[in-house]
């Protein structure tokens, strides 16, 4: 199985981190091993000193597809969540400084939480989801795809091109405005349409 993650797709976000609006998908990879199940333990890294939460809708694809188009996306996903892009943001700054690859920031053991899948067929419309992540109970991040700088069928179709998507494997969507550091003793809960499908505790 392989992770996914688009960057910059909401506009707020971009500008929240002083980014360039992309033009086309920006995308990275977390490996396996970043994978954490739904309400288990997230441990602290202990080479960073500012991890930050991006809680991000993510897809799972359930059927191998290579080029995708966007008008055939839709039958290559059937179940979606939410997850949380952990990112060690002092490690990615000085990688973007040096214009070195994320992975140090972004590839870490446990830096994917996954939530619970629910089926798609229950919502209207995949580009008209709201959710929001709460940290300590206080809402901190709401995003809604409405707001995507790219759809999640154009998604699918643009990493198509260029990697081979399997069965089982999780393309994050990118996130909202508001991401933020987390602390030791964290409660950060994922909200997808106000059902809560994801918590993970920070340690
Ligand atoms: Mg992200």
């Amino acid at each position: 199985m392989k992770i996914i993650c688009i960057g910059r797709n909401y506009v707020d976000h971009a500008k929240e981190l002083n980014n360039p609006i992309p033009k086309e998908p920006v995308f990275f990879l977390k490996p396996d091993t970043a994978y954490l199940p739904n309400n288990k333990v997230f441990f602290i890294p202990s080479f960073s000193s500012d991890i930050h939460h991006e809680i991000e809708l993510v897809i799972k694809i359930n059927k191998i597809g290579k080029h995708i188009q966007p008008k055939f996306a839709h039958k290559y996903y059937h179940e979606i969540t939410l997850g949380i892009d952990f990112t060690a943001r002092d490690i990615q700054q000085e990688c973007k400084t040096k214009g070195l690859p994320w992975e140090k920031a972004k590839a870490f053991d446990g830096s994917a939480p996954i939530g619970t899948f629910v089926q798609k067929s229950q919502f209207q419309n995949m580009q008209q989801l709201s959710f929001y992540l709460l940290k300590n109970k206080e809402k901190v991040q709401v995003g809604n795809t409405a707001d995507m700088l790219f759809t999640i069928d154009q998604i699918i179709s643009y990493v198509s091109q260029y990697t081979t998507l399997k069965i089982g494997d999780l393309i994050f969507t990118g996130t909202p405005a508001g991401v933020g550091q987390v602390q030791v003793n964290d409660i950060l809960e994922g909200y997808l349409e106000d059902k809560k499908v994801m918590q993970v505790k920070v340690k």
